[in-house]
């Protein structure tokens, strides 16, 4: 059974409505890819490593994940810290504001309780995790996830990553770019973006951005940008695969979240390229047309589980 273990930060997420009755959701960009892939791949095992706190808040993100059917053992528990939360608010032309209180959210000390709890993982095919992963740990820390990751990947586990590219968590964008840069170089499946690029390193083309990052061998290269072909570079295709523009946009949260899950769950299953481009397209092509980060499982395009 392929094995995957997601990484990252899952938070409580309040959407703003007109009302003053609180409706509570969760979401976090790696969790969100967690929920999709095991959707997608439902015959597959997929864990999400994170930390959260031991407060009723936590407790309904580990129902969440469980009835999704994430395997929870390694949302490890922090005994003094809370889950972050945001609250999203449209104004009145319709475009979102995210607000964070997260500076002292439990997943900021993820690797201190990996430590603690004796975390290894094993037999794992794969590990996902994103620039809000490293973004979110101090230095130190974030150090220590890279040669977590390093010795998994020696492991045998394939590395996949989306740099996610979000100023506020950074310290600069100097900073940003490195960490970015550390964990391109570790990673077997990288997904840039062509906003990220554009942001963190000024790159102006889909040229630039494969010629900084083929230097780093990974495996696969794979360049999104909106509603703009996917660009797929491996070490024996150089693959152009169109999206189908979706007119009517609701909410393009985790849009690049679905699109990783759904690729990578068809490249665990063996599928080609244009296949993954294809499916994980169709994914975040449901996924705007919906509101939140998590869409309802019944308008999911089918899984992949045979
Ligand atoms: P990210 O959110 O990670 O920056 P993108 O904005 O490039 O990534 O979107 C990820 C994927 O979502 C795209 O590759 C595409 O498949 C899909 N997507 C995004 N915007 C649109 C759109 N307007 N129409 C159709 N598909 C879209």
């Amino acid at each position: 059974m392929h094995n995957s273990v997601f990484i990252g930060e899952v938070m409580v997420e309040l959407p703003m409505t007109q009302s003053d009755a609180v409706t509570l959701n969760v979401a976090g960009d790696t969790f969100n890819s967690a929920i999709y892939f095991k959707r997608v791949l439902e015959d597959s095992q997929v864990s999400y490593l994170t930390a959260i706190g031991t407060d009723s808040f936590s407790q309904r993100i580990t129902r969440f994940a469980e009835n999704e059917g994430v395997d929870t053992s390694l949302m490890l528990a922090h005994r003094h810290r809370l889950p972050g939360l945001y609250a999203v608010e449209t104004d009145s032309r319709g475009e979102r504001r995210f607000h964070y209180w997260r500076e002292s959210s439990a997943a900021k000390d993820l690797m201190n309780l990996v430590i603690n709890h004796k975390v290894s993982l094993r037999n794992v095919d794969l590990i996902y995790f994103s620039g809000i992963t490293m973004a979110v740990l101090s230095a130190t820390q974030r150090q220590m996830f890279l040669d977590f990751l390093i010795e998994n990947k020696r492991q045998g586990t394939t590395i996949a990553f989306d740099p996610n590219y979000r100023p506020i968590l950074w310290e600069g964008i100097e900073q940003a770019a490195d960490w970015t840069r550390q964990a391109y170089a570790l990673s077997d499946i990288v997904f840039p973006g062509v906003e990220d690029h554009a942001a963190l390193y000024g790159h102006s083309s889909s040229q630039q951005i494969v010629a900084y990052l083929s230097p780093m061998s990974p495996k696969e290269i794979v360049l999104k940008d909106g509603a703009n072909p996917v660009r797929v570079i491996t070490q024996y295709e150089d693959t152009l695969v169109p999206v189908t523009q979706v007119s009517h946009v609701v909410d393009t949260t985790s849009a690049g979240d679905g699109f990783t899950a759904g690729y990578l769950a068809c490249r665990a299953k063996q599928m080609s390229v244009k296949e993954a481009v294809e499916f994980a397209a169709q994914l975040a092509g449901t996924i705007i047309r919906h509101p939140g980060a998590i869409i309802p499982r019944h308008v999911m395009p089918c899984s992949l589980a045979t």
